[in-house]
This record gives C-alpha cells, structure tokens and sequence, in this order.
C-alpha cells in the first residue's frame, strides 16, 4: 500500500475510538470503537476494510485494551508512522499540535483540573501506547488549539486580572479540530481561499459549540472554560445565569458536585425533554405531539440561532453558515428551524438541497440569492491525522 499510516486514537473514560487512516485513501483502513472498559463486558468493535470484526476485552483497562487492540491495527497497516492522540485540554500552553514529549505530557496533567472528565482517561491512552509503541512518534492534536487566536476581548472574562493570570481562567473553547476542518473543507467547497473566507461554524453533536472563523483563525466561540458554556447540549445546560449555582446551594443545599451533575449530566435536551438526550429521539416525539420533546427543540434551535447572531460580531463579512456533527449533518427540522429565528440575516434554504443533504452528504442548501449555508460532513480523524502528519514533516 502506498501512503504513509496514521492510528488516530482517542480515549475517554470508558471507551477508546480508533481509526488507521492512509494519508492516500479517503475510506480508513480500519475504524472502530472499544466500549465499556474497566468492566467485565469490555468489548471492541471495529471495521477492517468493509468487514466487521468483534472481540471481548474481559476486564481490560486502557492499557490492556490498547495491548489487544493494536497488534490488530498493526497487521492491518503494515507500516506504522506514527499515532496522532486527541487531546482536549492543552491550556494556553498548546497552541498547535505537537510531539507527546514528557514535557507536553506534563501540560496535560496540569491541565486535567480544567478538564475533568477528558484530559485523564486521554493520557491512559497515551501513556499505554507509548509503552506498547515507544520507538514511534506520538502527536498530541488539541481540541483547544484552533481557538488560541481568539482576541483577548474574546478570551477573556469580565473578573478581576488575577484569576486570568494567576489560575489561567479564561475561554479556551472546544472542537478544535472539527471547527478547523470543516472550516477549510467548506471554503474548499465554496471555492473561497481559506486565508480570505469567514465563516460561522455549527458543529452540533452530543456536545454542540459554534465558532466564528476567519481566514483560518478562530476568532470566538461558545465554550469557554469548560465545555459547559454556549449552546444547549444533549445533557449538558450551556449558558445559565452563574448566580443559578449559589441559588441552587443557598436554597436548596446543593453540593458543588451536585451543580456539576445537574448542568452536565442531567440538564439540556434530556433536562427539558424530560425524555432524551438524543435529538432523533426528540424529533420523533415531538412529531407525536410530545410538548416537552418540542420545547426542548425550541429552546436549542432559538439558542443556537442567538449565539450564532453573537458570533457574527467576531466576523468582517459572512461568507456562510456551515452545518456539521450528528445533528447540523442529518437534522433538517433543526436547520431550517434555526435559520428561521434569524430574520435580520435572510437565511433562506432550498428545501430540496435541505432534505438531500443527510448522512455525510455535504453540500449547499441556501437558496439563490441568499447567504451561503452548506453542510459539511465533519472528519476529525483525517484532520488528527493529517495534523499528526504535518508534525511528523515538521510543517
Ligand atoms: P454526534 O455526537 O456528532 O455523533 O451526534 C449525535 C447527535 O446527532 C444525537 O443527538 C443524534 O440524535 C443526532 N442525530 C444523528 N442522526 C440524526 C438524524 N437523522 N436526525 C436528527 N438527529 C440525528
């Protein structure tokens, strides 16, 4: 096989996704997911070159599923040149990707506190796949990185100095890599040169953040600190008035810890719903004359709309409005209903593009003589991958 091969891994608490990408071929050579780990059901899952493949992991930890799962890859790749590691929190220490040297490794360590939930299980990986692969180059690609050129202004909370420079409480925002890719990939597709083309990006998944983007640059997004801030999420509240939190403890005895689960675990879609996190869930619901399941699609859509509107202050001219994760790529009802509550702006979609453009299929779905709005499939696999190989290149 011609082309160099990259293992892009990235590890959460329970799971490690994986995909042996070839910096030649556009399918990759194996994806797959190992689930439930540290439990005696851990399992992996992957697609080897269109065929699926199951093994039990029995137990396994980070580092044992790492040991069963690689040898798998390895036969499968042939040559190895290197593993590219997703990141979440790089701090503002990180602003591109870069070699897992111990000191980066020490960074991510520092910054676990800002990224509880994150930055811990994604150096089990990488501590268990420099020990299985010592002798390859290992990459660290940040979620934060894409946003270390947002403008103070933009990064910067309305609280005294100290807490900035002496404790690094600012905005760092998330979904780096998908908002740097689908950034690049829409003003390919609009024929525009990134270095002059301003775009705002939806990327809305489980997890959902916008970003404003110009010339290639993050100029402002909705995260901040943490993943909580900004847009409405599958589990997670986004913005609330802060004073809700000393409310909730003053009143009614909450725990710092209680606070965080209920605004990370309990609230948005699945909060409001009272049903599901899970937007097609929510959409059938409400189709059935669920009024909950259709508020909680309201509330998400009008938030998103008011956000994306925020954004555009970041922004000198509108190129387009890009559409991208498991719900900007197949939620049509969300899309229309976002744009929808931007009058002032004279989004208009053409309804036909609208309903084309479902399960990776990109493309424009504005109508003629309205701004752009395109939905571009995200890939942050290739964009670790190919930020993995750019290092590697020393690029
Ligand atoms: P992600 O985290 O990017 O995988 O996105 C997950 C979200 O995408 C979930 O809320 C899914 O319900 C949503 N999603 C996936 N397919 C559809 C669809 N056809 N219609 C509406 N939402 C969808």
């Amino acid at each position: 096989m011609s082309g160099r091969n990259i293992l892009v891994i990235n590890s959460g608490s329970s799971s490690i996704k994986f995909a042996l990408v070839n910096e030649d071929r556009d399918d990759f050579i194996i994806e797959g997911l190992a689930e439930r780990i540290g439990t005696p059901e851990a399992e992996v899952t992957w697609k080897e070159n269109g065929e699926k493949k199951h093994l039990q992991l029995g137990n396994a930890d980070h580092a044992e599923a790492l040991a069963q799962i690689l040898p798998h890859v390895q036969k499968a790749a042939g040559t190895l040149t290197g593993i590219g590691h997703r990141v979440v929190h790089g701090g503002s220490q990180v602003h591109e990707a870069c070699l897992l040297t111990p000191e980066v490794i020490g960074v991510i360590e520092a910054n676990a506190s800002l990224a509880p939930l994150h930055n811990p299980p994604g150096l089990m990986g990488i501590n268990a796949a420099i020990s299985l692969y010592p002798e390859l180059p290992h990459i660290g690609v940040f979620d934060t990185a894409f946003h270390q050129t947002m403008p103070e202004h933009a990064y910067r909370y309305a609280i005294p100095e100290e807490f900035y420079t002496q404790h690094q409480i600012r905005r760092y925002g998330f979904h780096g890599t998908s908002h740097m890719y689908v950034s690049r990939k829409g003003a390919e597709m609009a024929g525009l040169p990134v270095e002059d083309s301003c775009w705002l990006v939806a990327h809305l998944g489980n997890g959902c953040s916008a970003t404003a983007v110009v010339n290639g640059e993050s100029r402002d997004t909705t995260m901040g600190l943490t993943p909580l801030e900004g847009l409405v999420m599958g589990t997670r509240s986004g913005d609330v008035d802060p004073s809700l939190q000393v409310h909730l403890h003053r009143t009614f005895g909450y725990s710092a810890q209680d606070v965080e689960t209920l605004l990370t675990k309990k609230s948005g879609l699945l909060g409001v719903s009272g049903l599901s996190n899970d937007m097609r869930t929510l959409i059938e619901a409400s189709e059935k004359g669920d009024k909950k399941a259709a508020l909680a699609i309201e509330i998400f859509c009008y938030r998103l709309a008011k956000s994306l509107a925020a954004l555009s202050c970041a922004l000198p001219r509108l190129d387009g409005l890009l559409f991208t994760g498991g719900i900007g790529e197949n939620a049509t009802l969300i899309r229309k209903k976002t744009l929808d509550h931007m009058r002032v702006f004279n989004f208009k979609l053409d309804d036909a593009a609208n309903q084309e453009c479902v399960r990776g299929k990109g493309g424009k779905i504005s109508a003629e003589g309205h701004p752009l709005v395109m939905v571009v499939p995200t890939n942050e696999e290739r964009q670790i991958a190919n930020e993995t190989l750019a290092v590697i290149d020393g690029k």
